[in-house]
């Protein structure tokens, strides 16, 4: 009779980088800013293990989230034509992309999509309007978007994207009872001229400061993939941690068809996970969403995702079509998270119809064939 094997004891190698990510948590937790060259080695140090990475910036989200994981839904309630001409965007002037443009929502389709919203688990409803910036007569508008749908669904917060506004538009939407403005830096300063020339980076960085100002929480995040260098995504990292914005969507930029900026530069699914990392350890309890992209740029590391990000969106992005919600519900699920909020995942994913595999070829899609834009009847559910 052979003898069994005998186990194995001889201790197993330090999880490379191990040290240098769980010094990054420690410092995190205790309070201490993320200093540039090590925001810079978590981009660039290939000798440290990503997965190292994503359990110490687990620790991070943990201690501030738990395994909560917030879900954002966006309302496109004005869609395209818009004059300036950010290079990244379906709604830009400059760009060609098959969408459907649309004026503003009447307030009663609003508050129809925000019912939707809620219903379908969402922390946040997130109104997007395009253009350069309101009016002070839209600011009133939006004021009275706002006070409608906090009156009718006290629970669910509200965020507006809206452009660029002043103190005294970012006033009126606070006193509507609006909870967070949206108004994304999307890169470094040095980069931005080359995204957009129709306003600057300053506009964006005084339109979060005017949001401060009037006590609104900022939410403010970036678009990997436009060229950017590693560096210029620690400057906006750390600019974002001295802004001290509440919430940071990570977006990768997608390839629509007909924008000017249509070919993603350098992202990995490894190293989409490091850009979330690093967001995380420089921003210790902000909101890190994944935001556009996850589905078409982390691929096989989605789920993994939510271990430096703490919040997503579900259905989708302004004009980009997303990954199903039952599959969103499942990999939430699955990883052992809950919703944020008055719902319960398992809930939600069980009351829609099982994967078929038409569902299961349009997830394929978006991993691995390109960008679907969304229908009218996407953008619209409720249109009356
Ligand atoms: S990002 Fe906003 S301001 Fe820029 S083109 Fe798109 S809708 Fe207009």
């Amino acid at each position: 009779m052979s003898t069994p094997p005998s186990p194995n004891t001889t201790p197993h190698a330090a999880l490379p980088g191990g040290a240098f990510a769980t010094r990054l948590a420690a410092d995190a937790l205790a309070g201490q800013p993320l200093g540039p060259d090590d925001a810079l080695r978590i981009l660039t140090d290939e000798q440290i293990d990503v997965f190292a990475l994503a359990h110490a910036a687990y620790t991070v989200r943990h201690h501030h989230f738990g395994r909560g994981v917030q879900v954002h839904i966006l309302n496109n309630a004005q869609n395209g034509r818009c004059p300036e001409d950010c290079s990244y965007c379906t709604q830009a002037k400059t760009s060609d992309a098959d969408i459907e443009p649309y004026p503003i929502k009447n307030q009663e389709e609003v508050l129809a999509e925000a019912g939707r919203a809620y219903d379908a688990g969402a922390h946040r409803y997130c109104m997007v309007f395009s253009g350069r910036g309101p009016t002070e007569k839209r600011t009133q508008q939006l004021a009275g978007y706002v006070r409608a749908v906090k009156d009718k669904y006290p629970s669910l917060e509200v965020c507006v994207s809206a452009g660029l506004l002043d103190d005294e538009k970012a006033q009126v939407l606070k006193l509507a009872g609006l909870d967070r403005l949206n108004h994304n830096l999307n890169t470094s300063r040095a980069r931005y001229g080359d995204i957009c020339t129709t306003h600057t980076y300053d506009d964006r960085v005084n339109t979060l400061l005017s949001a401060k100002r009037a006590g609104l929480q900022t939410c403010s995040g970036l678009i990997a993939g436009m060229g950017e260098s590693p560096g210029e995504l620690v400057e906006l990292a750390l600019t974002l941690a001295e802004l001290k914005a509440e919430s940071i969507p990570v977006n990768f930029l997608l390839p629509f068809e007909g924008n000017v900026l249509d070919t993603p530069h350098g992202l990995t699914p490894a190293y989409c996970l490091r850009v979330l990392c690093l967001f995380r350890f420089a921003n210790p309890s902000a909101d890190v969403r994944c935001a556009a992209g996850r589905e078409y740029h982390l691929r096989g590391l989605e789920p993994v995702s939510l271990l430096p990000a703490n919040s997503l969106f579900l259905d989708g992005y302004l004009n980009g079509r997303g990954a199903e919600r039952r599959r969103t519900y499942a990999m939430i699920a699955d990883a052992g998270f809950d919703l944020v909020g008055d719902h319960c995942v398992d809930e939600l994913r069980d009351a829609l119809p099982a994967d078929t595999p038409a569902s299961t070829a349009a997830a394929a899609d978006l991993t691995h064939d390109g960008v679907a834009i969304k229908t009218m009847d996407e953008l619209r559910p409720a249109r009356p």
